[in-house]
């Protein structure tokens, strides 16, 4: 099983990263140390998360300690929508830059549907070594991909997707185009403030935990291998050292082409992050069918 996808520039992006979204500023380092030290080589971040500075600490420690070099880490972060004036992005750049305290990012998304191309600059400056999207539609990907003159295309479409959002249809597409998925929000985000007693859980879900206990594994550990065995990245978060360990044990097992079917049969179109205050926006992306 490969622990790693080819990314459209040629680098090796670990299928298997840390979320840190929500993370708190004072658990985050050594949620960083404890997946690094689990075998992590992916970090995914974003300046929206306010604790991109305790990121780079437990990044940094781990590096001191000589447990990993940075070259052989996946650094990832997101520019947040703030930024999006072409004038803006590469400040935007330099503040995650400046709070991680490194010299380059593995992977640059500009985190909501608004603006690509301001982000070739940074490739050029050597300020991040690939970019990408999150939360694109088919239609926003391909309106980027059909502009003249476009210089990179992106490397990485970053999603919500689960099994009750499996994204067939978007992860068909952007693999058709050469560009990864990386898969968020896969256990179904039990920590989003936005909770609601009646929405559906993944993590308790009968069927997915009667798979998971075919394969005396948890909940988690299935659906964060769905993922890895239709070659999507995956970043589940989590800030306990326990649930990071159990999360990287998933190289072990293989679910079968039916137990596969089976759970894309979950589908329900449901959404943890519909960035309701978006959606009078032009370029709101989930209107679409994907
Ligand atoms: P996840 O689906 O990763 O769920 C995280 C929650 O699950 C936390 O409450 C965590 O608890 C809990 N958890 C983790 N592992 C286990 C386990 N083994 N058993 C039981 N519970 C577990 O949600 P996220 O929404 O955080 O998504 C993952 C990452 O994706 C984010 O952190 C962020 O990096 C990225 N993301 C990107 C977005 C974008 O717009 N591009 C939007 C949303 C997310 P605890 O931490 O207490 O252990």
């Amino acid at each position: 099983m490969a622990t790693s996808v080819k990314l459209n520039t040629g680098a090796d992006m670990p299928i298997l990263g840390l979320g840190t979204w929500s993370s708190p500023p004072g658990k985050v380092t050594d949620a960083v140390k404890a997946a690094i030290a689990a075998g992590y080589r992916h970090i995914d971040g974003a300046f929206i998360y306010q604790n991109e500075t305790e990121v780079g600490e437990g990044i940094h420690a781990m590096v001191k300690e000589g447990v990993v070099k940075r070259e052989e880490l996946f650094v990832v972060s997101k520019l947040w929508c703030t930024f999006h004036g072409k004038s803006l992005v590469k400040e935007g750049c330099q503040n995650t830059l400046s709070d991680l305290k490194l010299d380059y990012l593995d992977l640059y998304l500009i985190h909501w549907p608004m603006g690509f191309q301001a982000m070739e600059e940074l490739v050029d400056a050597g300020l991040v070594k690939a970019i990408g999207v999150s939360n694109f539609n088919k239609d926003q990907i391909e309106s980027i991909l059909n502009k003249p003159g476009l210089k990179y295309k992106p490397a990485n479409n970053q999603v919500e997707c689960h099994p009750y959002l499996n994204q067939e249809k978007l992860i068909n597409y952007c693999h058709s185009k050469g560009i990864s998925v990386t898969a968020y929000s896969p256990l179904g985000s039990p920590d989003r403030p936005w909770t609601k007693p009646e929405d559906p859980s993944l993590l308790e879900d009968p069927n997915i935990k009667a798979i998971a206990e075919k394969h005396k594994k948890t909940s988690a550990q299935v659906l964060i291998r769905f993922q890895i065995q239709r070659n999507t990245i995956v970043i589940p978060k989590s800030i306990t050292p326990t649930r990071i360990q159990e999360n990287f044990k998933v190289f072990d097992f293989v679910l079968s082409d039916e137990e596969m079917k089976t759970i894309l049969g979950f589908n329900r179109n449901w959404r943890v992050c519909p960035m309701t205050g978006g959606m009078k926006h032009k370029d709101y992306p989930f209107d679409a069918e994907f």
